[in-house]
């Protein structure tokens, strides 16, 4: 059984469907990541899974029972808009939504010192919410989800706007909740970050899935269509390659689009072993960002006009 199932979930505003027939599951203690371009229905589907709004269709599950406000408890959410008490102390926030997911005010306490430390965010307790930066307040809005050790804890776009020191405070932060067993679902359409933090993803457009699995199995799928050579000696012999074929060259090095993935690889190689002395021969995988872009077009193109 999966930790959180999403079954045919539809949200309509009005006739538009922000979300049409949403269903994928997400093992238990997975980085999982929600992408898409902007306005394709990621936070309304987020929103769904915290409970926050209700789907119109299909159903959500956690661990096999329909959610309820009972697991309202053992979720966290950071939202994309800061939702903080802006006259009131970091702690005094931090102790209030603690106690609202249940702890005590010793324990919310101990918990929002142990974060406050963690995010390097010493002697922050005392500072209005109102004083603070977008990236502070983004800490201590990360800080109020996860106070409660929440089993599932949901991010919209988490990085937006942090600087890349911070990144890596919330990176460690996901990586400390993580070590503890949390099952972590976050949207982004900042492909890198994606790439180098999640296991799985969905990536929707326009309201509908269009890929998903495991992104080690969708690179798979989409193979290897990028080769790199540095070689010694001048570049004369890839006149005989097809221009078309070369992506890119400098002086020692040269990138080629593959036709044929691995196999063709390893003929370039050995014609090319005839020819020059190779340094370093390398396929490239097919980034994230190059999957979303190729995907997000193909899933337009493929669109029936209304
Ligand atoms: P972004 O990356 O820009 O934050 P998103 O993928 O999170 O976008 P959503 O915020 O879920 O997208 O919005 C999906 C679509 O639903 C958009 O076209 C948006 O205008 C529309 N929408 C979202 N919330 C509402 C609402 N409360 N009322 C009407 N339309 C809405």
């Amino acid at each position: 059984m999966a930790f959180l199932e999403v079954q045919g979930v539809v949200k309509r505003y009005g006739r538009y469907l922000a979300n049409d027939q949403i269903s994928f599951s997400v093992e238990q203690g997975r980085l999982f990541g929600v992408l898409g371009p902007n306005g394709a229905g990621k936070t309304t589907l987020l929103r769904m899974i915290t409970r926050i709004i209700l789907p119109d269709e299909g159903s959500i599950l956690l661990e096999g029972q329909p959610l309820s406000a009972e697991h309202q408890r053992r979720i966290g959410y950071v939202p994309e808009e800061r939702g903080l008490y802006r006259n009131l102390t970091v702690l005094d926030n931090l102790q209030y939504f603690g106690q609202l997911k249940g702890l005590s005010r010793t324990e919310a306490t101990a918990q929002a010192l142990h974060w406050l430390a963690f995010m390097e965010t010493h002697g922050w307790e005392k500072k209005k919410v109102r004083e603070l930066s977008k990236g502070m307040s983004q800490k201590v809005q990360f800080i109020a989800a996860v106070l409660h050790r929440p089993s599932l804890l949901v991010l919209d776009e988490p990085f937006s706007g942090l600087d890349p020191i911070n990144v890596e405070v919330f990176l460690r932060a996901i990586d400390e909740l993580r070590s503890q067993g949390t099952t972590i679902l976050f949207s982004t359409h900042v492909m890198e970050q994606a790439e180098q933090m999640c296991e799985d993803i969905v990536l929707i457009n326009r309201g509908r899935i269009v890929e998903s699995g495991r992104l080690r199995d969708i690179k798979a799928r989409f193979g290897i269509r990028r080769f790199e050579l540095d070689f010694e000696g001048d570049s004369r012999f890839l006149e005989a390659l097809p221009p078309a074929r070369i992506l890119s060259c400098t002086d020692h090095s040269v990138a080629i689009a593959l036709e044929n993935g691995f196999a063709e690889a390893q003929q370039i190689i050995a014609w090319a072993l005839e020819r020059t002395t190779i340094r370093r021969a390398e396929c490239i995988e097919p980034s994230l960002r190059e999957i979303f872009i190729e995907t997000v077009r193909r899933s337009q193109s493929e669109e029936v006009p209304a």
